[in-house]
C-alpha cells in the first residue's frame, strides 16, 4: 500500500493524515489542532511537516493507547511544538516504564530478547488525563486490543477507533492480532456495528461509512481462532502446548516477539473460553491443563 501522508478532509473540523497508522486531525479553531494518535517516532517529522504546510499549530495529541505506532512521535512533537499529550488512566501508566507493557504481555519479568522499543515509548514527561480533552472531542472505551484503549469521537460525529478493527490484509497475513480482552473486543465490535452512517477511522485500515463487512470479518476470525483452540483441546493440553499448535496451524514464523505477542493473545483466548464455561481445567503433575467440556464436544 502506498501512503501519501496527506491531510484529508472528512467532515466539518475533522481531518486525517493517511499512513501506516491513520492520524486524526481535529481543528479546534482556524489554526490550532488536536491529533488523535501521532504514528511512530520516525514519522514525527513527516506529521509535523504536513501540519506546517497547512499552517496548523499542534496543541494536543490524544493517544488511544501506548503502542509505538500510535504514540512513537509523542516526544518529538512535544519537543518541537510544546503540545500536551492526553491518554486514559491505564495507558498513562504504561508510558511510565518501557518494561511495563512487555512484563504485562509476558506475565513476569521479560527476557532481554523481547524488543521493548517495539511496543511504545518510555516517556518521563507529563501525560495528561482525559479530563484535559479539548472541546469538541470525546473519548469512549474500546476494550479488547489493549488494557486501557479508547476511541475518540469528534463533534462532527466521526469515530476514531484505533486498533478495534484489524485490516483484512493484516489479518489474512498474521491471523492472530494482539488482543488482551476477548470478551471486550467482541463488545467493541458490537458497538462499532451500531454506528450506522457514521464515518469510522480505523488506525490501520481504510476510512469508511458502514464498515459492517470489516467488522464481520474481524468477528469471524475471532470465532475461527476459538474453534482452532477448541479443536486442539479435544485432548487435555497446557497453554504452552496450545500455543505451539496454534502457531503450527497458522504456519506463523516464530521469533521472540511473535512468541510474546501471540502467546499473550492465546492465553487471553483460553481465559475467555474457560470463563465462558467452554473449557474445563485441572492440575496434574503441577501443570495446568485445559480441556474442552464434554457438552461442547
Ligand atoms: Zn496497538
Amino acid at each position: 500500500m502506498n501512503f501519501e501522508y496527506e491531510l484529508h478532509h472528512l467532515k466539518g473540523n475533522t481531518y486525517y493524515i493517511d499512513g501506516p497508522t491513520n492520524v486524526g486531525v481535529y481543528k479546534l479553531n482556524d489554526t490550532d489542532v488536536a491529533l488523535i494518535d501521532c504514528a511512530t517516532d520516525k514519522e514525527g517529522p513527516i506529521i509535523e511537516t504536513v501540519l506546517r504546510r497547512h499552517k496548523l499549530k499542534l496543541k494536543y495529541i490524544i493517544n488511544t493507547h501506548c503502542h509505538q505506532d500510535h504514540s512513537g512521535a509523542n516526544l518529538y512533537l512535544m519537543k518541537v511544538t510544546g503540545c500536551k499529550v492526553i491518554a486514559s488512566k491505564i495507558e498513562r501508566a504504561f508510558f511510565r516504564d518501557s518494561k511495563l507493557d512487555i512484563g504485562f504481555l509476558n506475565g513476569g519479568y521479560p527476557l532481554d530478547e523481547y524488543d521493548n522499543r517495539l511496543m511504545h515509548i518510555d516517556d518521563q514527561k507529563e501525560i495528561y488525563s482525559l479530563e484535559y480533552m479539548p472541546q469538541g472531542l470525546r473519548s469512549f472505551k474500546l476494550p479488547g486490543h489493549h488494557y486501557g484503549m479508547i476511541g475518540v469521537r469528534t463533534s462532527d460525529g466521526v469515530y476514531f477507533v484505533a486498533d478495534a478493527l484489524g485490516s483484512k490484509e493484516l489479518i489474512d497475513k498474521q491471523h492472530i492480532l494482539l488482543m488482551y480482552d476477548v470478551k471486550g473486543y467482541l463488545e467493541s465490535l458490537d458497538f462499532l456495528q451500531t454506528l450506522k452512517d457514521k464515518i469510522i477511522v480505523p488506525s490501520h485500515s481504510s476510512v469508511g461509512v458502514n464498515l459492517d463487512s470489516l467488522i464481520e470479518f474481524n468477528r469471524n476470525k475471532m470465532y475461527e481462532i476459538m474453534d482452532v483452540i477448541k479443536n486442539i483441546l479435544n485432548e487435555p493440553k497446557t497453554q504452552e502446548e496450545v500455543l505451539a499448535e496454534v502457531i503450527s496451524h497458522y504456519g506463523l514464523k516464530i521469533s521472540f516477539n511473535k512468541y510474546l505477542l501471540v502467546g499473550s493473545t492465546i492465553r487471553s483466548y483460553i481465559s475467555y473460553l474457560s470463563n465462558e464455561q467452554i473449557l474445563d481445567k485441572y492440575f496434574k503433575d503441577n501443570k495446568l491443563y485445559f480441556l474442552k467440556k464434554i457438552a461442547n464436544k
